[in-house]
């Protein structure tokens, strides 16, 4: 197999379960990373202990997960995830299943398990188990669904998600009739909570194939949040792989995208129906408004955005207007940021106090630093503390 091997900590949950005559394998996730030659983000082990004698053996362990039969076990400042193998009951609501019984044999486990890739386990010693070709998948770049894909879409509505997401990171191709039973079970999606579905599409953004979402957009994963469909945004998804691989500037570019093709009224609708925070929504929404707008030509014109809406808006927009209008915007932006020069009332060399002192109140005062703020932005080596108050008195005189 490859050359990444489980650390010494998962090792030995591994051999402890093992050497009191449980049955213990390493997982999942861990194990297609493992054939992949990619370093697992987390071990996950199954085993034929319950999950009370699973705490019985070590000394540290959270039950966060125990009606599901997981125990986590702590070692050092590590955690290893140990579930009892386990098989699912029916499913009322396309996500859950109404009971989880714990099951003496692995291939049941396994045979519950979404995609062939994540149902292969491997045993501290000896041969790796693979009873529904994972291997060869994984060897081919192939995502299959372990059993009939429309029941095990039905069982579960996120696995369509999850296949594309996979799909997406991995660079693997959708088997054939998986690909279909997702469009086929597509509608079935508009049970999932929107905050499973943001999550899902969170991680697709944010791999090298964000274009995945045209595949998740033309099944229907999305119909519940987007308009009847007008235009393809087809090619301009491909551009969002341009974008820094940040959740904030990857939202703005989709945001901009759907906007553009009809498929979503706004941004802030959209985002605050998959349940985003307010920031994120806020700096889309303006991304949005200002990529219908010419960009800013000089550094006061950049200024002056910066001053309205943040580093962070700015930022997003310039960023966007590169990776889809095809412009230079972010170097701009950059460059005047760089040099320092003042944009907000916060960074001028004289405060709202000094004013006071010189007697200003309420609306003039606010008149006067915006005067100030106007004067630096023009004349940005004039940004210094005497020479403003002596303007303000000059002013104040005349
Ligand atoms: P990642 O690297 O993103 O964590 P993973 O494959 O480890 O990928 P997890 O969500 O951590 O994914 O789940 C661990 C394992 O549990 C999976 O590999 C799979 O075997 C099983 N699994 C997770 N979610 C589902 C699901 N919705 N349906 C069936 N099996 C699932
Ligand atoms: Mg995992």
């Amino acid at each position: 197999m490859s050359k990444v091997t489980p650390p010494k900590y998962v090792k030995q949950v591994l051999i402890t379960l093992q050497s009191r005559g449980y049955l213990a394998y390493l997982v999942g996730g861990c194990v297609r990373d493992m054939i992949l030659g990619v370093h697992p983000q987390d071990w996950d082990i199954c085993t034929s202990a319950l999950p009370e004698q699973v705490r019985e053996l070590f000394p540290r362990t959270l039950t966060v997960g125990i009606r599901h039969g997981t125990v986590t076990v702590l070692i050092n400042s590590h955690a290893v995830e140990v579930t009892t193998f386990r098989s699912d009951g029916s499913y009322a609501d396309h996500r859950h299943p109404e009971t989880v019984s714990f099951v003496g044999d692995l291939t049941s486990d396994l045979s519950r398990r979404d995609f062939t890739m994540n149902a292969i386990a491997l045993p501290p010693d000896g041969l790796v188990i693979d009873p529904f070709g994972g291997i060869e998948d994984i060897r081919r770049g192939v995502i299959r669904c372990v059993g009939e894909p429309p029941r095990r879409f039905e069982e579960d509505a996120l696995r369509m998600f999850r296949a594309l997401r996979f799909s997406a990171r991995l660079g693997f191709g959708v088997e054939e009739e998986t690909l279909a039973a997702i469009y086929e079970k597509a509608p079935l999606a508009a049970s999932l909570s929107p905050e499973r579905v943001r999550d899902e599409i969170e991680k697709m953004l944010l791999t090298n194939r964000p274009q995945i979402l045209l595949t998740v957009i033309e099944a229907g994963l999305l119909d519940r949040y987007l308009l009847p469909r007008r235009g393809e945004p087809a090619s301009e998804l491909i551009r969002l792989t341009a974008l820094p691989k940040k959740a904030l500037p990857r939202w703005a570019g989709l945001c901009a995208v759907l906007e553009r093709h009809g498929l979503i009224a706004s941004a802030g609708e959209f985002l605050s129906a998959l349940r985003l925070d307010g920031r994120t929504q806020r700096c889309c929404g303006d991304c949005c408004e200002l990529l219908r707008t010419e960009p800013p030509r000089t550094p006061k014109e950049w200024k002056k955005l910066l001053n309205r809406y943040g580093v962070d808006t700015a930022s997003c927009a310039a960023q966007c207007s590169d990776a889809l209008q095809s412009r230079r915007c972010y170097a701009a932006l950059r460059a005047v940021l760089k040099s320092g020069e003042c944009f907000s009332v916060r960074h001028l060399a004289v405060t709202g106090d000094d004013l006071v002192e010189l007697g200003l109140r309420g609306k003039e005062l606010g008149e006067m630093l915006n005067f100030l703020l106007e004067y630096v932005m023009d004349y940005p080596e004039n940004n210094r503390r005497e020479l403003l108050l002596q303007l303000v008195r000059g002013t104040e005189e005349s």
